[in-house]
């Protein structure tokens, strides 16, 4: 099993980060090669396909790859034949699921799911010290690398209380990691009302809060009305895009680094902000290749369709070339702060906030609530009014339209309740949902408020 020491793995990170882009990129061929040579031996799927080749290669030969054609054969996937897809998922929803390690040798997660089956993933020791040290010397540059070790720090995390989130599974296991100083981490329930939130977090006084940008925002409100009294050293932000107008709220208001990454379950920490306040991609460790509909490279400057994600870092579930749907673009003209790895911009989901009677709830909220509504391919909640809402919906089939309805309806009904609105009026509209101009997703809340 391979494993690299902390110190190593730091002194590389901190190393890479200012090298001329072609360094990096040997550098990079020779991970890949080593990544890729490890899969082929090690791993039936990639065995089969890699047949065609040959002993030397780039990137751009290997075949890519997605969910649906590694989840047909879990266990052909991975590189340690002991591992079997029940047994993850055992292991990660029993309670010495952050406490002991897997096989005694790995870690777990999986992926939330909001499509298909949820995907488990497997890290060795490689690859959790090498994101660990990613995490410090790029992450928290501007702040106290051990910031996020609730021994010497108070963390808030803003999250849905749903250990199937893998936010919330990860704050679990951070606290059972460092038994006794548990009260040093404070679980935010963000599927609760905004105001006790604020109210556990002025009690809670914490150094780090990390969370979804949306949230953020809302708590950005609170601060500047008085409604709070925080004085965090840095703020975090996942998930989400990170907007430049919520960047901007939280600086100004915290006076606090805002903190920024872009990773997934699949391919780990892929991008960390700078105090420039830029996305930088950590190429020398977790390779972005923007590509457009047909998987060709997406030309500069454009947004992508999707991206294939390569992780050089996990020997034991291997992510070469893998698709996600993320829109991206990647510039290499130079940033301001003087890294040299490559900036990114995202084009993902954002979730805005919604005024309700003068009631604001958490857009990613309403988003969480309407998730699990059955019949649907997507759903839509549009504000036309104050108080007046209407869903838009592509059903599964003309049968689930009224029962999927039905069910939003009464989720919503619920959630405005819950969160101290007035009464609300929700219609069926016959319109399918529309899509954003930019990027062409179909965003989950619209406001239609001027067109009355
Ligand atoms: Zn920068």
């Amino acid at each position: 099993m391979k494993t690299i020491d902390m110190n190593q793995a730091l002194r590389l990170c901190k190393e890479a980060e200012t090298m001329p882009q072609k360094q990096r990129g040997k550098l990079r061929d020779t991970r890949l090669m080593e990544l890729a040579c490890y899969a082929r031996n090690h791993s039936p799927y990639f065995k089969k396909a890699y047949k065609n080749i040959g002993e030397s290669f780039t990137l751009s030969q290997l075949p890519p790859t997605n969910k649906k054609q590694l989840m047909k054969d879990y266990e052909a996937w991975v590189t340690d034949p002991r591992i079997r897809y029940e047994d993850v998922f055992s292991y990660i929803e029993s309670p010495e699921g952050g406490r002991e390690l897997y096989l005694e040798s790995y870690t777990a997660i999986t992926t939330s799911g909001t499509t298909g089956n949820p995907m488990p993933m497997v890290r060795d020791p490689y690859h959790n010290t090498i994101h660990g040290a990613l995490t410090k010397t790029r992450l928290l540059r501007q702040t106290d690398p051990d910031l996020m070790t609730p021994v010497k720090h108070k963390i808030a995390a803003a999250v849905f209380l749903d250990p199937h989130v893998s936010s919330y599974s990860s704050l679990l296991r951070m606290k059972q990691a460092y038994p006794g100083y548990e009260s040093n981490v404070l679980e935010l329930p963000i599927n609760g009302d905004i105001a006790d939130l604020v109210r556990m977090l002025d009690d809670f006084q914490p150094d780090l809060v990390t969370g979804y940008p949306s949230v953020m925002g809302a708590l950005a409100n609170a601060q500047r009305d008085g409604r709070m009294d925080i004085s965090p050293q840095a703020i975090a932000c996942s998930a989400e895009v990170l907007t430049e107008k919520v960047y901007q709220a939280l600086h100004q208001t915290f006076g606090c680094p805002v903190l920024n990454n872009y990773c997934s379950t699949e391919g780990g920490e892929a991008a960390m902000s700078c105090p420039a306040g830029k996305l930088h991609v950590n190429d020398d460790w977790v390779i972005i290749e923007p590509v457009d509909e047909k998987g060709n490279p997406a030309r500069e400057g454009e947004w992508s369709a999707g991206v294939y994600v390569t992780d050089l870092t996990n020997y034991v579930q291997p992510v070469i070339r893998y698709y996600m749907e993320d829109k991206v673009k990647i510039h290499s003209r130079p940033c301001s702060c003087g890294i040299t790895l490559p900036v990114m911009e995202i084009l993902g989901r954002t979730t805005e906030n919604l005024m309700v009677g003068g009631v604001e709830v958490l857009g990613i909220n309403v988003e969480y609530s309407l998730m699990y509504v059955e019949g649907v391919y997507s759903l839509q909640l549009v504000q036309t009014g104050d108080t007046e809402f209407e869903i838009r919906m592509v059903p599964e089939s003309e049968e689930t339209r009224l029962t999927a309805f039905e069910q939003a309806r009464e989720i919503m009904l619920r959630f405005f309740k819950d969160n101290g609105c007035p009464q609300v009026n929700i219609r069926l509209s016959e319109k399918p949902p529309v899509h954003s101009e930019k990027g062409g997703k179909v965003k989950f809340i619209v406001k239609e408020l001027d067109r009355r």
